[in-house]
């Protein structure tokens, strides 16, 4: 400890000061204006003196920054629905103007790439997918495909690029939200590729980029079950395993903005080998690969099947239902050590719910009731009551949803911070 008396002494110099040193403009709550015009997107409608009742401040605080609000046409004034039995004139809530703008949410895939775009209200406007031969490609390709599919969306909602405000993209893999860098993805060849920097280049837009697992936690922080709660996980099962996680009603990136590698902490020293190059990650054990890996060891696949991973995937899943043995010992095996991934993710966190999801779920045997009791019996349980798990097969145009609301929380933020100027 001769290291920590050291710093002690250094850090308790007279002038030194003590406490968490914030810097001044790295306040965690933004401005009131940003407050009311993400209260009202929450709420949907809201008359005005409720604004200022749910943000604990003023009527008279609120009403200059609606005013200012309304003149840059963000906001409109609409009519309540009247209290039964309510006289008079109808009471006039806020609620934001859907045509104040748009953006798009793009999600690519190895199969499938899907879009949408979304208004200022974060209705969605368009959806539409662009099917690919599924193979690991370089950037230049994915770039045109993105392009390609942003026309489509633009052209089924008879809009123009100009438009738009932004562009939220989710890519699978390890992804540096911050410097809008792909640093590795199953899908792309190489690594540390600037992807927003490219895609922003060639679609003439502003371009924000996360991985799959923050998008799938965006949607259900903006759309789904994490709505109203101020910590949740989401623990997705698709081509690895990934991990989002809201703190306070936000998204934790951590301090490298690269997320929360649920795939790669280690369930078994010295276990399976993982695509990461280390041994007893999580991930060696329930993604597909591993699967694929033990299916064709057991069931003597690699001479029969001669499809891709997924085939050989679906042919396992067929044959645990079918009552195979083997089969079923492998999915059963999985969802022990996927067990195990989700207590600790409990043990760590203590979320009030922790969702999974993923395009895996549809294995059944990954969430059968013996996983989750087994998660619960891994889980420390004397002082506080175990969270909810939850199940969720969405498609894949939630995770483009999610996506969309990178750019519209970007484009908002820009929007509302000049409506003051
Ligand atoms: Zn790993």
């Amino acid at each position: 400890m001769q290291g920590f008396a050291e710093d002690s002494d250094k850090i308790t110099l007279p002038g030194a000061g003590c406490g968490p040193i914030v810097p001044a403009h790295d306040s965690s709550a933004p401005p009131l204006r940003q407050q009311v015009f993400d209260c009202v997107r929450s709420q949907g409608q809201i008359p005005r003196v409720d604004v200022a009742k749910h943000l604990n401040v003023s009527p008279a605080s609120v009403s200059t920054l609606v005013s200012d609000l309304l003149g840059a046409g963000l906001l409109s004034e609409v009519e309540a629905p009247r209290e039964p039995g309510g006289r008079g004139r109808p009471p006039v809530a806020l609620a934001v103007r859907p045509e104040a703008g748009f953006v798009v949410g793009i999600k690519l895939s190895d199969q499938t790439h899907s879009g949408v775009i979304i208004d200022f209200a974060g209705r969605t406007v368009v959806e539409a997918s662009l099917n690919r031969p599924s193979l690991r490609s370089e950037i230049e390709l994915l770039v045109e495909e993105a392009e390609s599919l942003l026309r489509l969306l633009l052209d089924k909602a008879g809009m123009e690029r100009a438009q738009l405000s932004g562009v939220g993209l989710g890519v699978p893999g390890i992804v540096d939200h911050a410097r809008g860098m792909a640093l590795w993805s199953p899908i792309i060849r190489g690594t540390e590729l600037p992807i927003a920097e490219l895609m922003s280049s060639r679609l003439g837009l502003p371009v924000q980029v996360d991985n799959d697992a923050n998008l799938l936690t965006l949607a259900e922080l903006w759309y789904g079950a994490g709505r109203g709660l101020a910590d949740f996980a989401v623990i997705t099962l698709e081509y690895g395993v990934g991990m989002g996680l809201v703190m306070d009603h936000k998204l934790y990136r951590g301090a490298h903005s690269v997320g929360m590698e649920l795939g790669h902490t280690k369930v078994q020293l010295d276990g399976a080998l993982c695509r990461c190059g280390q041994r007893g990650c999580l991930e060696a054990y329930v993604s597909d690969y591993a699967l694929v890996r033990e299916a064709s060891v057991a069931l003597d696949l690699h001479r029969t099947a001669s499809g891709s991973a997924q085939v050989i995937l679906e042919s396992l899943y067929d044959q645990a239902k079918a009552g195979n043995e083997a089969a079923r010992t492998i999915f059963r095996r999985a969802g022990r050590f996927l067990s195990a991934g989700i207590a600790n993710v409990i043990n760590l966190f203590d979320p009030s719910l922790v969702i999974l999801s993923g395009a895996r779920m549809k294995y059944d045997y990954l969430y059968a009731e013996d996983v989750l009791a087994e998660a619960r019996a891994l889980t420390l349980n004397k002082a506080r009551a175990l969270p909810r798990i939850e199940a969720n097969a969405w498609g894949d145009l939630v995770w483009a949803r999610g996506a969309a609301t990178l750019a519209l929380s970007a484009a908002s933020e820009a929007l509302v911070g000049e409506a003051g100027q």
